[in-house]
């Protein structure tokens, strides 16, 4: 390293100096959102972290840099930025972690969460924790539910029987990037089978009509529309010529 160019401690003593400016703007409140500020309001939202592993890494700064970069850009424009972080905890991925660990999802969940959110403050990101969402918490997820028996009552929300990847030695389900192209699951290399349950879908096929319309209406790149379109999958039939 000594050979190469890189601030070094010395120049730049970044412990010493994000840690005097991170305590500066908690105890003055600089990134609290006011809802009643006269400015222009902007709403900025990044991806919530996964407590299914127990800390966070360097690849998640690759996605929260540039979306907080983002935020401050329209901070300094003059809007009133609102930029929440919140946890995305519930499901399968905290079931795994709990399995592989032995510890119930309760527990680990709220330990990986309070690990991380320490090191979210230190990236030193203008998130206003007062809004912290917490997707396994029962304040968020009655929501959730709210919203399922909606679709449920609406006959958007059904029941089929679909094949499934199984593990047969971890007892779940997997998904499809949990099983390896040897066809053996991810976690303990048993041979992943398929199997036939009872599976909730949704109906969003009801939709795709307006959800293809819709792309046409948006600023994104093209290649990301595609990824889209490709997704929504929606066919009319197919031409074949001998
Ligand atoms: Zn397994």
């Amino acid at each position: 390293m000594s050979d190469k160019k890189h601030i070094s401690e010395q120049q730049y003593p970044f412990a010493d100096i994000e840690a005097k400016w991170q305590t500066w703007w908690a105890e003055r409140g600089t990134y609290k959102f006011d809802w009643n500020s006269p400015k222009p309001k902007h709403y900025v939202l990044t991806m919530f972290s996964y407590p299914s592993g127990d800390k966070l890494h360097m690849g998640h700064w690759y996605c929260y840099a540039p979306t907080d970069s983002y935020a401050r850009f329209k901070r300094m424009q003059g809007y009133e930025v609102f930029e929440p972080m919140g946890f995305d905890s519930f499901g399968l991925p905290a079931e795994n972690y709990a399995i592989k660990t032995g510890v119930h999802p309760a527990e680990s969940t709220a330990k990986n969460i309070s690990f991380m959110r320490e090191q979210l403050k230190k990236i030193g990101a203008m998130y206003d924790w007062d809004y912290e969402v917490v997707t396994s918490s029962p304040d968020y997820y009655k929501w959730t539910q709210w919203w399922f028996l909606l679709m449920y009552k609406r006959g958007l929300a059904y029941q089929k029987d679909a094949l499934v990847n199984w593990c047969p030695n971890c007892q779940t389900v997997l998904a499809n990037e949990q099983v390896g192209a040897d066809n053996l699951c991810e976690r303990c290399d048993t041979p992943v089978e398929r199997r036939k349950m009872r599976q909730w879908f949704f109906r969003i096929s009801d939709y795709n009509q307006r959800l293809l319309d819709g792309l046409d209406t948006i600023d994104w790149p093209e290649k990301t529309k595609a990824m889209q379109r490709y997704w929504i999958g929606k066919s009319e039939g197919t031409e074949i010529s001998f």
